[in-house]
């Protein structure tokens, strides 16, 4: 099996501009939008997770974008533009990458977002509610961090809603001879996608029938109860802060899979917005 041993980082930072081409809700709760534009020309797609920094307009409807694209630079810059000035950053993945000439909208790259649609008091989960073609934003690629460890011989992928798009990225760039198992828990059984896994990973969706349960513990319970290899697995772990630090903690304790073997990211927390 081809092996990845590295964090994938991009090679060169630069906060591109880009525009919306389209915005559909594919499901009752994803809205997919579409970014073009010329800009998008300098983005490198990876596959994976990549996940980015999505800049969109503020709260006075303008976009400013940093011109510094180092790590403490871009922040610094942003938190001197002042509150009603400064773009609104939130992080999302490439649920899709279109190079130039292979787009659907256009004759520019294409990149897909799904946005999960959670509230009202959600900022990005509003601008993709409201996008349409013509508004700008600005992305800032931060890489992918799925990465299958030598040995490992069977990868766990779990997640809540938010983790879709990069679940359902790491599965289609995943050798296809990969075998293993991924849990997502979803609201609603429509909002299920086609994630382009191997053949040999099973892809359980677990569904949130009580609407009063936290996000997360629905799948966190199906994963306890799952029966795993006792050696060679890797975990990547995505979505509420709860869920995956839960999990991490499980596997590691009650598993033993090191944690060098696994990849675990708070995407989100419940009560605390992103900003
Ligand atoms: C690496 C990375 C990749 C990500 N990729 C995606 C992606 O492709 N698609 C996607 O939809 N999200 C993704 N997320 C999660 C997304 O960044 C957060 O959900 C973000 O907080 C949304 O911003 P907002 O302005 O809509 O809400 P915020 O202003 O951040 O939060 C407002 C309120 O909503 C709650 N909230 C935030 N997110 C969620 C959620 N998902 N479900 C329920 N309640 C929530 C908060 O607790 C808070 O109470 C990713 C996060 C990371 C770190």
């Amino acid at each position: 099996m081809a092996k990845r041993t590295k964090h994938l980082k991009p090679e060169h930072r630069e906060i591109l501009t880009a525009e919306v081409l389209a915005s559909k809700r594919v499901s009752p709760n994803f809205v997919r939008v579409t970014l073009g534009g010329d800009g998008l020309a300098s983005f490198t797609a990876m596959g994976y997770d990549q996940w980015f920094r999505l800049f969109m307009p503020g709260r006075d409807g303008s976009l400013s974008l940093p011109t510094s694209a180092s790590t403490l630079g871009w922040y610094a810059q942003y938190l001197m533009m002042g509150k009603d000035h400064r773009p609104l950053v939130r992080n999302y993945t490439v649920r899709e990458y279109r190079a130039a000439g292979f787009g659907e909208f256009g004759s520019t790259a294409e990149l897909d977002i799904d946005f999960f649609s959670h509230g009202d008091d959600s900022p990005a989960s509003n601008w993709a509610n409201g996008a349409a073609p013509g508004d700008k934003v600005g992305i800032l690629d931060e890489g992918a961090t799925f990465q299958l460890p030598d040995g490992a011989n069977f990868a766990l992928l779990v997640g809540d809603e938010s983790a879709v798009p990069g679940i359902a990225g790491s599965l289609r760039s995943a050798p296809r001879d990969l075998r293993g198992a991924a849990y997502l828990e979803l609201p609603d059984p429509a909002d299920a996608q086609d994630l382009g896994e191997p053949e040999g990973v099973e892809v359980h969706w677990i569904i949130r029938t009580d609407a009063t349960a936290e996000i997360g513990a629905t799948v966190a319970a199906a994963v306890r109860a799952a029966e795993l290899p006792a050696t060679g697995v890797y975990a990547f772990l995505a979505g509420e802060q709860k869920l995956v630090s839960g999990l991490r903690r499980f596997l590691v304790q009650d598993r033993e899979i090191p944690k060098a073997d696994i990849t675990f990211t708070g995407y989100w927390r419940v009560g605390k917005a992103a900003g």
